[in-house]
């Protein structure tokens, strides 16, 4: 099984999956898994809404999951940031079906230029079942879908909260039009 939650920055993507592993009993039966380049938090999912946290393992590849789990009973998997990995999808379908691990994975579905962001597309194909979560939109407090940068950006991939709002479609026009205009 595969459930994935996506939904721009700000929209509690990881306190959906800090919801889930709080109802799960045996801990000992579960991994969680974060990018390596996202190492802002240190090793673990975190959300400032919880006190407790999820150890995490750093991977850049989904590919490193499989060595980790060898020799290990584990049941359950939690990815967080998952637009950050690279990796074939192959690997999730394979664990899910064969080892019948049950996945839950957060991430971004759109970069702050609202493109499909990395291997979410394909992570997206392969689950069982998505949950789109809005946040609110910084200016009008409307469900907010996309994440938008304010400041001027040099590398497409940009690692932390700062300079990132959330924002609804049509709050998103206006800062659009007017960074045109600058
Ligand atoms: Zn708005």
């Amino acid at each position: 099984m595969i459930r994935t939650y996506v939904g721009p920055m700000f929209s509690g993507k990881s306190d959906s999956l800090i919801t889930i592993y709080n109802k799960i009993w045996n801990k000992k039966l579960v991994l969680a898994f974060k990018p390596k380049c996202d190492s802002r938090d240190g090793a673990s999912i975190k959300s400032k809404n919880y006190d407790v946290e999820i150890p995490a393992i750093y991977i850049k590849d989904l590919k490193e999951i499989k060595k980790h789990i060898k020799g290990k009973n584990i049941h359950t998997i939690f990815i967080d940031e998952a637009q950050f990995l690279t990796g074939d999808v192959k690997e999730l379908v394979k664990l899910s079906v064969v080892d019948e691990i049950d996945f839950y994975i957060a991430g971004l579905n759109m970069t702050s230029e609202q493109k499909p962001f990395g291997i979410m597309p394909e992570i997206l194909a392969v689950s069982d079942t998505v949950h789109t979560i809005t946040g609110f939109c910084q200016e009008c407090n409307k469900p907010s879908t996309f994440t938008y940068y304010e400041a001027k950006k040099k590398e497409d991939v940009l690692v932390g909260d700062e300079g990132y709002i959330s924002l609804c479609q049509r709050c998103l026009k206006k800062h659009m039009l007017k960074g045109k205009k600058k």
